[in-house]
């Protein structure tokens, strides 16, 4: 690890397209720091795009990490708990300051910078989860977050003299009346707002989250993918359905359904589609099939033409619009 003797005049930047990293990459640049650009992608949500566009503005060379399955075994069991979602916020950014480490090691850096802002965020931007991440991470000195740099203690760059801490800032809380201030200092037109954050953060969606951590403990990647999209119905332990909320999420349902699902398509109305994740019985289908027709425009013709298509296999199966009590009773089953 770089100590004050052997640090040099790179370092990598952790970028979510933010206003505030977008202002620490630009204010440690502006000292003559060659700077890469990483961000990350966590299932969960990512702003990659925009991280993309405000790397080239600052002329910083950009690359976007995904995380690993082994992010989903901290985000089922965290070391440093959960926000009011099921967002483990201290283990997530100890997950991708380790991986930022590493690429800081690869790419010859000698620190690492965040837009980070003291109290900014309940869960993890307190002194005491910034020592946290460092001790966890093997990082002491080494996170230089220049927006409240005055209120945290020296970092190895700038007692290399690599930096000057006098030109950076003592930004505390959610207040963004001084980083609107700097963003126009900076020359940051349209600062962005606050993005909408991660989907963990979301009760309704933790309830999706835990329900996959209690019914699959061998859970994959895929299974979190689709929580993103429509409603779901928890039939029995290993039997889900999900219905699309709007044509993007039936066209993601026909690209992405993985063998041993079965996707139902409706033929002779205006319905979502359906699908149908584990034990595709003939009761299950129909359980699908009664789903797809609580959630398709009215009137619904007398016999509705539903196409499954699952394991290689099509064929087309005509119901009769679901009983209202039917229809109820799978309220009940909806997760959310
Ligand atoms: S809000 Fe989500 S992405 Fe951000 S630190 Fe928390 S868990 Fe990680």
């Amino acid at each position: 690890m770089p100590g004050p003797q052997n640090m040099n005049h790179k370092a990598v930047a952790l970028l979510s397209g933010g206003l505030d990293s977008n202002l620490a990459v630009a204010m440690v640049k502006e000292q003559g720091i060659e700077i890469e650009a990483i961000n990350f992608q966590t299932i969960f949500g990512c702003c990659k795009d925009d991280a993309r566009k405000v790397a080239h503005k600052l002329g910083v060379s950009f690359t976007v990490l995904s995380v690993q399955d082994d992010y989903l075994n901290r985000v089922e069991k965290p070391k440093y708990g959960y926000g009011r979602g099921v967002n483990p916020c201290v283990d997530c950014r100890i997950y991708m300051f380790q991986t930022a480490k590493k690429f800081m090691e690869q790419a010859g850096a000698s620190f690492l910078i965040s837009g980070e802002v003291l109290h900014q965020r309940p869960m993890s931007q307190k002194k005491r989860d910034f020592e946290t991440i460092e001790k966890d991470c093997e990082l002491n000195g080494l996170i230089l977050r220049p927006l409240s740099a005055k209120l945290l203690p020296v970092t190895e760059p700038e007692k290399a003299g690599l930096v000057d801490r006098d030109k950076f800032y003592g930004v505390q809380g959610r207040s963004r009346t001084k980083l609107l201030e700097l963003a126009k200092q900076y020359g940051i037109e349209d600062p962005p707002s606050p993005s909408a954050g991660c989907a963990l953060t979301s009760p309704a969606f933790a309830k999706k989250v835990r329900d996959v951590f209690s019914h699959h403990p061998n859970y994959n990647r895929w299974e979190f993918e689709i929580l993103k999209i429509g409603r779901h119905f928890r039939l029995d332990r290993k039997t889900k359905i999900v219905i699309s909320r709007n044509h993007t999420q039936n066209e993601y349902l026909e690209a992405l359904h993985p063998s041993g699902t079965v996707l139902l398509i409706s033929r002779n109305f205006g319905g979502p589609h359906a699908l149908l994740i584990g034990d595709a019985s003939e009761e299950n289908r129909r359980k699908a099939a009664s789903c797809m027709l609580r959630y398709s425009q009215k009137p619904l013709p007398d016999i509705c033409e539903i196409t499954l298509k699952g394991n290689g296999q099509t064929e087309n199966l005509y119901f009769a619009p679901a009983l209202e009590a039917a229809q109820r009773e799978l309220e009940e089953l909806r997760i959310v």
